[in-house]
């Protein structure tokens, strides 16, 4: 099997800056995850967009991806070092976030952190999607201990500066080698890294700092969401640590599908039946939309398959761009049950109008013909 090009794959291209691939990635990554997308190939989609990413967002790699493609000398391609995704240690989506934007490098203990961003996954109906609602949802996220406000230590007391690592959370160990002593930095085992001590630990968090909640919040969803649209509410994540901002709540949008209605975009589909003494001598139909009936006229002679649109009766676009269309293609029922009286009025018809459809339609009935004959 031939693997895709792997900025294909990203939807970008060759001079994309990294934070633009990440970006890509991210998207993608939300849209195709197996937590969230429970169709059959999307755990296939989601390995091959993360192999795209470990490639792309690494200098080395992608260097030598643009120059040898898979075929490089360090086998990109072909099972050579890159599993699926499950071998990157992703337990979920607060893990990718956390990889993103919370975890990773060495940092000072005491500076401000943001907290994590969070993510909620939401169904909606699919009526719900095209009118927008408010409604509110329930997250379970850390809060900060109201107890001892995030000191983690007991009301009365407060953290003491670590005096084994001097409150810096990281210690020297210096260790013999065949090479001389080389000196190693590590985290602080005694403070784990955050360079305070607490004796008397709160006891309404353990000395954590922070509490796990059910949090409530207004979320109001916007008209024409689409599947797998997301909304940032900003400062809804998990709250910063030492004085750093929250993270921010994602809600990812997952659209149920509608019995009779489909969308393509701001566009809505459907199909109506209608009756061939309809399609011969034309009518006026009656026409479901999400905004109620509309009176659709059938002209005279309209064939099956012919679509007439009812200008803005579709969605309305998320960014306020406008309202789509509803696109109705009528689809002309053969009757299988006839009375006796309807059949010979059949054969009447037939025998008077010759079995030879009218000239309109001569040309198509002769292309059928030569096709016997060839
Ligand atoms: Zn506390
Ligand atoms: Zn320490």
């Amino acid at each position: 099997m031939s693997k895709r090009d792997y900025y294909d794959v990203l939807g970008v291209s060759k001079d994309t800056p990294k934070d633009e691939i990440k970006k890509a990635y991210r998207r993608l990554s939300k849209k195709y995850h197996p937590d969230i997308n429970k169709e059959p190939g999307a755990d296939e989609k989601f390995k091959e967009i993360t192999e795209a990413y470990e490639v792309l967002s690494d200098d080395q790699k992608r260097a030598q991806y643009d120059q040898f493609g898979h075929d490089g000398p360090q086998g990109f391609g072909g099972g050579g070092g890159f599993g699926g995704a499950s071998d990157f240690g992703f337990g979920g989506f607060e893990d990718i976030f956390n990889t993103f934007f919370g975890g990773g490098g060495r940092r000072d203990p005491n500076a401000p952190r943001q907290g994590a961003d969070l993510q909620y996954t939401m169904t909606l109906t699919f009526e719900e999607a095209v009118f927008g609602k408010e409604t509110v949802i329930e997250i379970p996220r850390e809060e900060t201990c109201d107890t001892c406000h995030g000191s983690g230590a007991k009301p009365g007391t407060s953290p003491e500066t670590c005096s084994h690592c001097n409150g810096s959370g990281q210690l020297n160990v210096e260790q013999n080698t065949p090479f001389g002593r080389i000196v190693n930095r590590r985290v602080c085992q005694y403070c784990q890294g955050t360079g305070k001590i607490i004796k008397d630990k709160c006891t309404t968090c353990d000395g954590d700092g922070k509490v796990k909640k059910r949090k409530k919040i207004n979320v109001k969803i916007p008209k024409g969401i689409d599947e797998g649209q997301q909304m940032r509410v900003a400062g809804e994540g998990e709250p910063g640590t030492k004085g750093g901002p929250a993270g921010d709540l994602y809600v990812v949008f997952h659209v149920k599908n509608h019995e009779f209605f489909e969308r393509d975009g701001d566009d809505i589909y459907c199909e109506m039946p209608i009756t061939f003494a309809q399609a011969a001598l034309g009518d006026e139909i009656e026409v479901p939309t999400l905004y109620g009936k509309v009176k659709l006229k059938i002209p005279v002679g309209t064939q099956t398959g012919t679509t007439f649109r009812l200008r803005g009766k579709g969605v309305p676009n998320v960014r306020g761009y406008g309202t789509g269309d509803q696109h109705v293609q009528v689809k002309v029922i053969t009757p299988t049950k006839l009375t006796e009286q309807q059949k010979q009025l059949l054969r009447d018809f037939a025998e008077l109008s010759g079995n030879i459809p009218d000239e309109q339609h001569e040309s198509f009935f002769d292309k059928v013909k030569r096709a016997f004959k060839s």
